[in-house]
């Protein structure tokens, strides 16, 4: 799956935010009438020294609203930016979420109505040719078998199904307008009497029967945005028989600590000397703006990863259940190999599809830098300031992957770290924690 763009517009509001010193001014002319109070929905823990912590349930007082994106917020006397999409008010708890669906089903399936994605999609091959390699490679056991092809998309998947095994049937659910051409595709390639097009939610659409095998291609960024594995797990518990197939079988999301010294010197670096003129005021907003969410689309050198990656999350998709998804955690810990600059921590996921034939291989999907790029690309994580890390030093963490409580697709992915020095030297001890939204 290719994330669509349910981040466009908050990618500029963080560019639009007021500086700190802006908003200070407002606050002091705005009378307490003005004030509003807020529920945290969930707890968060900010970046930087304009970003404010808090916890479950804590009440904030919202002094202003300079992006539709973030708040400046005031907890306990002590005041900073705050994440809007964590904050309720009480009395509106009811009507809020039905204002916007939480789901953004029409942005998202408006999406996958139309060419771009599926060509992109499909113009990966080591994605692509992963799903033909699997269905090729268990040919034999898919004889006689029923498939659901969870968001078929253009039916690709299905359409190997058809051609290259002879499955019963096949049933391609989709439910963007696609499927309205899918169903053309599978006409023009003489597949009409095994595949069955339904033009629908998953969760919605009736089957005459159970399935034997449930293959999707439901991965999102960093794995889970988007959270369209919930439609799979649902459509599981709901339509797979008793010792059916899931396809892929397992998922795991991969981590290691890297330079990015290119994008660092883009970002951050460019203000120190432009023209010959100090810009380094800017820096702060240059944070905010360019280092507070992931990068999408980042392809780490193998040579900027300074130890051996680490998987920290490994998802069983026969036993993950949908309440598992509400937060995530993950534990890591590298042995730095060469000495550089410790600029953040880049992630990727492989998948595994199991063999049905007896002896047969797993097949993978691997979106890591070892790997032939995806149009996946890999996930930047980037810290506040570069680390110059040594041979031999530890870095040791935790991952927590924080579903957002109400807008269902997005996530909070947040990093501690500490990072001790092989020379035992405690002046070098170094902790950190900073959380990325994605995408809210
Ligand atoms: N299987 C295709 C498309 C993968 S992209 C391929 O491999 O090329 C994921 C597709 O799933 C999109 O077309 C999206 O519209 C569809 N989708 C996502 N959630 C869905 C749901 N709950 N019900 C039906 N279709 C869904």
């Amino acid at each position: 799956m290719k994330s669509f763009n349910l981040c466009r517009t908050d990618k500029q509001t963080v560019g639009e935010s007021k500086q700190p010193s802006d908003m200070q001014t407002e606050r002091e002319d705005e009378d307490d009438a003005s004030v509003e109070e807020y529920v945290a929905l969930s707890s968060f823990t900010g970046s930087g020294s304009d970003q404010l912590s808090f916890s479950r349930g804590d009440r904030l007082r919202v002094h202003a609203k300079p992006s539709s994106e973030w708040w400046w917020a005031e907890l306990r006397g002590v005041i900073g930016y705050v994440p809007a999409s964590y904050l309720r008010q009480e009395e509106e708890e009811e009507e809020d979420t039905s204002l916007e669906d939480p789901w953004q089903d029409e942005e998202y399936f408006g999406s996958y109505g139309t060419l771009r994605l599926h060509l992109e999609m499909l113009s990966d091959k080591s994605r692509t040719e992963a799903y033909r390699h699997v269905i090729l490679s268990n040919s034999a056991s898919l004889r006689n078998k029923v498939v659901i092809d969870l968001g078929c998309g253009t039916g690709i998947i299905s359409l190997f199904c058809a051609q290259l095994a002879q499955p019963s049937e096949v049933y391609a659910v989709e439910a963007s307008s696609m499927a309205e051409y899918t169903r053309q595709l599978v006409k023009q390639n003489g597949c009409e009497e095994v595949v069955t097009v339904l033009q629908g939610r998953a969760e919605e659409i009736e089957l005459p029967e159970q399935v034997d095998v449930l293959v999707s291609e439901w991965m999102g960024n960093c794995l889970l945005f988007e959270f369209m594995v919930e439609s799979v797990l649902l459509a599981r518990d709901r339509w797979l028989k008793e010792g059916g197939v899931m396809w892929p079988s397992s998922a795991a999301l991969t981590l290691v600590p890297c330079q990015a010294n290119s994008y660092y010197a883009e970002k951050m670096a460019f203000w120190e000397q432009p023209y010959g003129l100090d810009f380094t005021p800017l820096q702060p907003l240059a944070q905010q703006e360019f280092f507070t969410k992931p990068k999408f689309s980042h392809l780490v050198e193998p040579d900027d990863c300074l130890a051996t990656p680490c998987d920290v999350l490994c998802l069983d998709m026969y036993t993950l259940q949908v309440k598992d998804l509400e937060e995530i955690k993950g534990q890591f810990h590298y042995c730095v190999e060469k000495s550089g600059v410790f600029h953040g921590f880049t992630a990727w996921f492989t998948v595994h599809f199991e063999s049905l034939e007896t002896g047969g291989a797993t097949v993978e999907l691997n979106t890591g830098p070892f790997s032939e790029p995806t149009h996946w690309k890999q996930t930047l994580f980037m810290l506040d300031r570069p680390l110059s890390v040594y041979t031999g030093d530890s870095i040791s963490g935790s991952i927590l992957l924080c579903r957002n409580p109400v807008w269902r697709r997005h996530m909070t992915v947040t990093l501690h770290w500490s990072i001790n020095s092989s020379t035992g030297e405690t002046d070098k001890c170094q902790v950190g924690t900073k959380s990325f939204p994605m995408w809210r």
